[in-house]
């Protein structure tokens, strides 16, 4: 089904009674070309363009729960490309500018907002790191403006500037920065993919992997045996315990992240906030609450709720910085499972078993890499080849000395 102007007008009239179910929901076949583990939106997004852009005829997407139950439903929504080191930047600007025209490439809603992203500092050499990071921004070809206490107080009159601890004397803003409606991205994706004949197959676990002699020709699942071609796990928080079967340990800790979100408000926030001198972010959904969040919980998990003492810290970064937020009326929180890998960068790559493949550890930020991540795992999967924006995020990295630490905190994957 195509999407336009007069189909809204006509189902209005009649009811909506013509529209139809946006995926099918088949069988699983014997035997596939490429599995993708995992129906998040990295999943999705690789099966979408290996279907588009490589050609690819027989696809399946194998994914325990429902579409859109994992961390691309459960994400504060924040986009951007705002980072320092190569092997990072021109992927994540990649990822934007996939963004940018998303929505009329699987012609369907996604929200995408690009309404700013500012990072707050507090102090000198702050300053001078951000306008380290701006200009590396600038060289790779995004877009990054300095903005100095005046210039933030234009945008936010309202955040505590006189904080005796945390004075804000600036930003780093990336106007194209944003957000985007999380389950909206991956309806829009399993419907791209669909319509390209990829079966999404719900309520189907992988349990096991068959390999023999190096090779992994398909998989065990909770509707029985597939063979495929090859094999490519997605599957983001759940990384280490599924790899685990293909008898592999990764440099990966699963941790969970909590989201919260306030009752509707008048607009305030102009875009997305951030904290420099602890984590908190913070923007405004269309609806008016008020989505927040900041570190993850510090002890190793596959738990999709957290603990008090992170909701307390959120809630003091919070109020550091927007002291107004303590007047608002929390609504709901919840958390996601994050795969926090020991530098703070993702993989997607082969691995030493012929036919299968991984791509995870996306820690805070996977779901702004969400169409890159498609794209250049699609790339890997056709090609058999790293796409060149994707080439630093090998699996070896670390035995060869090529870690990507953005935040120079090295293996403490719980401060990444
Ligand atoms: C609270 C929170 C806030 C976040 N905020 C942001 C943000 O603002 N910006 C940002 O860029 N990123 C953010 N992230 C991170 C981002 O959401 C994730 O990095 C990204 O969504 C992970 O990729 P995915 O969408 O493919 O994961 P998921 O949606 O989790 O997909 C993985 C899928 O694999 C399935 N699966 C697991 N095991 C199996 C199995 N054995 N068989 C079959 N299927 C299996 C799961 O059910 C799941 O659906 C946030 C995450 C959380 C939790």
């Amino acid at each position: 089904m195509r999407y336009s102007g007069f189909k809204v007008i006509k189902e209005a009239l009649s009811g909506h009674k013509g529209w139809k179910p946006v995926w099918r929901e088949p069988e699983p076949k014997k035997h596939y070309d490429i599995i993708i583990v995992g129906g998040g939106g990295h999943g999705l997004a690789t099966a979408y363009y290996l279907a588009k852009e490589f050609g690819e005829k027989n696809i399946a997407v194998l994914e325990k729960g429902w579409i859109g139950s994992g961390n691309i439903g459960r994400n504060t929504t924040i986009i951007r490309s705002n980072y320092m080191l190569p092997g990072n930047e021109p992927f994540y600007e990649q990822s934007l500018k996939l963004w940018e025209n998303l929505e009329q490439d699987f012609n369907y809603n996604a929200m995408v907002s690009q309404r700013s992203i500012l990072n707050l500092f507090h102090n000198d050499p702050q300053r001078d790191a951000f306008v380290r990071r701006g200009n590396a921004m600038m060289l790779a070809g995004a877009d990054a403006v300095l903005l100095d206490e005046q210039g933030i107080r234009d945008l936010c009159p309202y955040l505590d500037y006189d904080n005796a601890r945390f004075p804000i004397k600036g930003g780093l803003m990336q106007p194209r920065g944003g957000t985007v409606r999380h389950d909206a991205v991956a309806w829009g994706y399993a419907r791209g993919a669909d319509q390209r004949g990829v079966d999404i197959i719900q309520n189907c676990e992988v349990t096991g992997f068959d390999i023999n002699d190096g090779i992994c020709s398909g998989v065990e699942t909770s509707k029985g045996k597939i063979s495929a071609n090859k094999v490519a796990v997605c599957v983001a928080g759940s990384s280490g315990r599924v790899m685990s079967m293909a008898g592999m340990r990764l440099p990966i800790e699963s941790h969970v992240l909590q989201a919260f979100v306030t009752e509707g408000l008048k607009p305030v926030l102009p875009g997305v906030i951030t904290f420099g001198a602890g984590h908190f972010y913070c923007s405004q959904s269309d609806k008016g609450g008020l989505v927040f969040g900041g570190d993850i919980d510090g002890y190793n998990t596959y738990a999709q709720r957290g603990n008090l003492p992170v909701v307390e810290d959120v809630c003091e970064g919070g109020m550091a910085i927007m002291p107004m937020i303590g007047r608002s009326r929390l609504l709901r929180s919840w958390g996601g499972i994050m795969d926090m890998s020991m530098d703070g960068s993702p993989f997607i790559d082969k691995t030493h078993i012929d036919g299968l493949y991984f791509n995870g550890g996306w820690c805070y930020g996977g779901f702004k890499a969400t169409p890159a991540s498609g794209w250049c795992y699609a790339h890997l999967l056709a090609k058999d080849e790293p796409h060149p924006n994707a080439s630093a995020y090998r699996l070896d990295r670390f035995l060869k000395g090529g870690m990507i630490d953005e935040k120079g905190m090295g293996a403490q994957p719980n401060l990444h």
